[in-house]
């Protein structure tokens, strides 16, 4: 068995593979939460893969909306220190956005001074991704070069072909699970593989109009034109585009306990109103629309110059869930094709 082979994975045995690896590890999976696909620890509940992408990503497994950084007790004036280990965890049907964003993420904990509880997290998770055969309507994954097919960034890959799913590893952990739970997987047939082709591409050809094409050099032109005053009045600042986004990663840290107590890392956005007022009271930037245009400008240029890759992966989260319904894209679609 090698890391190059495809293997096919009949729909029920799907169920077993999971459950024999839910005995050596946390096994994360989509499933249905007050009747919405979720993200959750799975138990063997039915898996919710015909929904659209979690609106909660599972980039959050890495980057939780808040998590604790380490514990602290205070003994005759000297503390001490204790952080708890990693759990070994495996992500089942992870998309190729959030793989995307997954990537942009390590370009910016992982560089420069790893990020510790972020590293320690990405080492020990396994990643089993989903293609998407059929995208949701407000993805544009396409247009920002970062789906519906994975391409990277996976330990496994599966394609669903109906009756069974086409396997393939990118990784030594990958080659392992297919060598450690052989029984359920049978080598591919040709026409699978030519199947797998046909279903993505009719999967990209549905997201051909949708969403912008950055062009990288017109996007600054795109943004200083804008009417941001106009975008500012129909954001209610809620910050539901930016704690959707499987992108964004701000935070703030935060000691609860007096003398002992932990650290706590918990998520922010720049789009809240309080995000970048100073001790003084002062605001650099007071309006919804000036906090909008900053999102963008973080996005398509400042993150793009800390790590080659857009800010956006065309996920169409924020979309989903802005009480503005303000369209996020119109503009930027005209100004950057
Ligand atoms: S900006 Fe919107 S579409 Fe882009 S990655 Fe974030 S949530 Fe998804
Ligand atoms: S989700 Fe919409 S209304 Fe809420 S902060 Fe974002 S742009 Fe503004």
């Amino acid at each position: 068995m090698t890391s190059t082979t495809a293997f096919f994975l009949r729909r029920e045995d799907l169920i077993h593979l999971l459950e024999e690896l839910s005995g050596t590890v946390e096994v994360v999976a989509p499933v249905l939460v007050w009747d919405e696909a979720a993200f959750a620890t799975w138990r063997g509940e039915a898996l919710a893969l015909d929904d659209k992408n979690p609106l909660a990503s599972p980039v959050e497994f890495f980057l939780p909306k808040k998590e604790v950084l380490f514990r602290y007790v205070q003994y005759s004036g000297r503390y001490t220190f204790s952080e708890d280990p990693p759990k070994a965890r495996l992500i089942f049907g992870m998309r190729a956005c959030d793989l995307r964003a997954l990537k942009v993420i390590d370009g910016i904990f992982g560089a420069d001074l790893s990020d510790l509880p972020y590293a320690s997290k990405r080492r020990s998770t396994i990643i089993v991704a989903l293609n998407c055969t059929s995208p949701g309507e407000g993805c544009f994954c396409r247009s920002m070069g970062s789906g519906p097919v994975a391409e990277e960034g996976y330990d496994l890959l599966l394609t669903d072909l109906g009756r069974g799913y086409l396997v393939e590893a990118g990784s030594p952990a990958g080659v392992y699970i297919l060598r450690a739970h052989h029984r359920h997987f049978e080598e591919a047939d040709p026409e699978d593989i030519k199947e797998k082709g046909r279903l993505l591409a009719l999967a990209e050809e549905k997201m051909i109009k949708r969403g912008p094409f950055p062009n990288p050099e017109k996007i600054r032109e795109a943004i200083d034109g804008a009417d941001w005053e106009e975008a500012g009045r129909r954001c209610l600042a809620c910050g539901g585009c930016s704690f959707v986004c499987p992108v964004c990663h701000c935070f703030s840290v935060l000691d609860q306990g007096v003398p002992d107590g932990e650290r706590l890392r918990c998520r922010d956005s720049c789009i809240l109103s309080g995000f970048s007022r100073m001790t003084s009271g002062a605001n650099p930037r007071p309006d919804p629309g000036e906090r909008l245009r900053h999102w963008y400008l973080d996005k398509f240029l400042y993150i793009p110059e800390k790590t080659g890759l857009f800010g956006c992966v065309g996920c169409g989260r924020c979309s989903r869930v802005c009480l503005g319904e303000a369209d996020r894209w119109s503009f930027f679609k005209e100004a950057t094709e």
